[in-house]
């Protein structure tokens, strides 16, 4: 079988970073799977559908539009030809991928596209549940995690790098009402595998958390 890293965690614990510096690493595929979520909620909004209108949003998974062109070397993400990779990013989007990614039949829709990313010579994928639904056969998965004030902290220098402005505290606020909405939903709550391993990256750099994975993932 084509092997799977799954990076599995709260946001704003450096998944994403760290998951496409390991899959660079490695020569290995990526999957932003929260990205899906965000862009199917930010197409619902696009297209007047309600948030809470569970088999339109789910079609709307199922048919989504996306493609994740690389330029330049920069990643790029289109939503029905359009340019969102800044849009989808906001925290707002991310509040409201998270109200899409709490109704089953969406989480359905996406499960599919998120399989056919298992491409040898192999996949690093980023979420909430990859290791615990996705991937279940996954033979590494980590657990990714750091105080809810780290995660603020990193979020707000990341939106300012971005050219975005957000107040810190506004930030934690917002990750503490995700985490809850995400660790308390009846679906696919955020929370552990088993069989995980958890990294708690509140003191450490991104380069000393890519290290301690590629030790895991020799071993
Ligand atoms: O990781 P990211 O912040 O982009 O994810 C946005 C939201 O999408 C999360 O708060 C979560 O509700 C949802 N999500 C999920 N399952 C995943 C990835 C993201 O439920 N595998």
């Amino acid at each position: 079988p084509i092997p799977v890293l799954t990076i599995d965690g709260p946001g704003g614990a450096g998944k994403g970073t760290i998951s496409s510096l390991v899959a660079e690493r490695l020569g290995w595929h990526l999957l932003d799977s929260g990205a899906l979520y965000r862009l199917t909620a930010t197409a619902a909004v696009k297209h007047g559908i309600a948030l809470d209108d569970e088999a339109a949003v789910a079609a709307l998974a199922e048919s989504l539009d996306v493609a994740f062109p690389i330029e330049n070397g920069k990643p790029r993400t289109l939503l029905e030809g359009d340019e969102v990779s800044q849009a989808i990013r906001t925290e707002q989007t991310g509040e409201l991928a998270s109200q899409v990614a709490a109704l089953p039949a969406v989480r359905a829709a996406l499960l599919q596209r998120q399989r056919d990313f298992q491409k040898a010579p192999g996949l690093v994928a980023d979420g909430r549940d990859m290791g615990t639904v996705v991937f279940v056969d996954a033979p590494l998965k980590i657990f990714l995690t750091a105080s809810a004030e780290e995660r603020a902290r990193r979020r707000h220098l990341q939106l300012q790098e971005a050219g975005m402005n957000a107040s810190l505290s506004s930030l934690l606020k917002e990750i503490q009402a995700r985490d809850a909405r995400d660790t308390q939903r009846s679906v696919a709550p955020l929370k552990p595998a088993d069989d995980a391993i958890t990294l708690d990256t509140t003191r450490l750099s991104i380069p000393e958390v890519v290290e301690r994975l590629a030790e895991l993932l020799a071993q």
